[in-house]
């Protein structure tokens, strides 16, 4: 299956990838987790994504086109793929349609989680990041099970530099400015589930898996 996860930044689409790929057995592709990796390496990429990232800006559509590109090309793709936080502007679903009519692909379905600012906001001052494997806690309804350290790998548990909250707040402007007209993008295509903000992480992964049909 060829799928997308769009929401807001919080919103959850890093932990209901991480889920669905799973169950699913593709790739997740999350171009956020590609930029941190290259920051944390130390790369020439990193450097530059690093600048627009602390400042909650996205990242230039020509960069991230490239990246994506050559992910799509990787074995591992051809059964599909998850792509979380791609596309995030309109060019940049442009390319991903004509690189898949190249490919002869097409894309299955997009899942948009919905969730309000205000949600957001509380949900990002909480949500803390392993540094070494990606997991992802929440100090309110998440916790590590000891204090700043990953149940899966004991590698630090911190908070994302982009969290702090006017950043989160420079996020939303742009998610909302260059990001949620995807949704109508995608609707015409008639392949959008929206995922309502039902409390708990099982309830929405039970939805989405019905929607998907692979409950
Ligand atoms: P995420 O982990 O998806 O919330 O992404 C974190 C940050 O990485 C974003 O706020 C952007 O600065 C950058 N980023 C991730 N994906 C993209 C994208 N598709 N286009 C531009 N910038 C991106």
């Amino acid at each position: 299956m060829r799928l997308i996860i769009m929401g807001a930044p919080g919103a959850g689409k890093g932990t209901h990838a991480d889920i669905i790929s799973k169950k699913l057995l593709i790739p997740h592709i999350s171009t956020g987790d590609i930029f941190r990796s290259n920051i944390k390496n130390g790369t020439q990429l990193g450097v530059i994504a690093k600048e627009y990232m602390d400042k909650g800006l996205l990242v230039p559509d020509e960069i991230t086109i490239g990246i994506v590109k050559n992910r799509l090309m990787e074995d591992d793709c051809k059964q599909g793929f998850l792509l979380d936080g791609f596309p995030r502007t309109i060019p940049q679903a442009e390319y991903l349609d004509k690189a898949l009519a190249e490919l002869d692909m097409k894309l299955d379905h997009v899942i948009n989680l919905n969730v309000s600012d205000d949600e957001v906001v509380k949900r990002i001052s909480s949500r803390r990041v392993c540094a070494t494997c990606g997991m992802i806690f929440n100090t309110v309804n998440s916790p590590t099970k000891v204090e700043g350290i990953c149940d899966a790998c004991q590698g630090s548990v911190v908070q994302r530099a982009d969290d702090a909250e006017s950043t989160v707040r420079e996020r939303l402007n742009v998610y909302h400015m260059q990001t949620a007209p995807l949704v109508n993008y995608y609707s015409t295509k008639g392949i959008v589930f929206e995922i309502p903000d039902i409390d708990g992480i099982e309830g929405k992964t039970e939805l989405i898996f019905g929607l998907l049909g692979i409950a």
